[in-house]
């Protein structure tokens, strides 16, 4: 049975970024959700679709064909839209758009389909809670608010991208606001994720608690499995 470890947390918490580098070290495959719903977002923007529409914005996510490739890279159809979906208008629109039953529901199979192909490595905001509630490892990625906005300021700014630091966090805010409140499938920390407050600590600090983690991970499963095995074998 291939494992799979879902990290979860508000926005820029790092789990794109610790993810990527965590699925990477193990040799694993990695998903970012937050990417397919920015790429539903983008091409709702190019044709025209309200993010209040939800069930325009359902058919839209059943007719588009979004994958994302082991490189990372988010694709619709034959379009790469890896640069697209990061502008800050395109992360607050997903918001919105991510909020619509119809929109999560036509993306499940989606996301549960990658963990089918081997050990999967997985960061959005439902992930432990609705998507993989199973996931052997669970991991709530969070760190201050100032520090969160910092970090994706300096993400827009190394892309080229000028919006002010107050903007940044105040858009950040609202987003966790709704992607906490919202009635379907909302960010909440649950008791059998493993939480871990990042404020302080550098990407590689992070990384080494998240494979240590993951070590301790492997143990308890071989360990599940051989006596499962044993107990089958008397
Ligand atoms: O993580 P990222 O900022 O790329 O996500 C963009 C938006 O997509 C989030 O603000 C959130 O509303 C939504 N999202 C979600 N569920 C996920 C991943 C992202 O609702 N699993």
């Amino acid at each position: 049975m291939p494992l799979v470890v879902t990290i979860d947390g508000p926005s820029g918490a790092g789990k794109s970024t610790m993810a990527k580098r965590l699925a990477k070290a193990l040799g694993w495959r990695y998903l970012d959700t937050g990417a397919l719903y920015r790429a539903l977002a983008l091409m709702a923007f190019e044709a025209g679709i309200s993010a209040e529409d939800g069930d325009a914005l359902g058919r839209l996510a059943q007719s588009v064909a979004i994958r994302q490739d082991q490189a990372g890279r988010t694709w619709v159809g034959d379009r790469d839209v890896s640069d697209a979906i990061r502008t800050s208008h395109i992360g607050a629109m997903a918001s919105p758009v991510s909020a619509h039953p119809p929109v999560r529901v036509a993306l499940v199979d989606l996301q549960r389909r990658v963990a089918a192909d081997g050990d999967l490595v997985c960061e959005g905001r439902d992930m432990g809670s609705v998507i993989f509630p199973n996931a052997d490892l669970k991991v709530y990625l969070d760190a201050l608010g100032a520090v969160r906005a910092d970090r994706r300021y300096q993400e827009l700014v190394a892309r080229g991208e000028v919006v002010p630091l107050d903007t940044v966090r105040l858009q950040l805010d609202e987003r966790d606001a709704r992607d906490q409140g919202r009635a379907y499938a909302p960010l909440k920390r649950l008791p059998d994720q493993v939480y871990l407050d990042t404020s302080d600590l550098s990407q590689n600090q992070v990384l080494d608690a998240l494979l240590g983690l993951v070590e301790d991970c492997r143990r308890r499963v071989a360990s599940l499995q051989k006596n499962k095995n044993q107990g089958g074998s008397k």
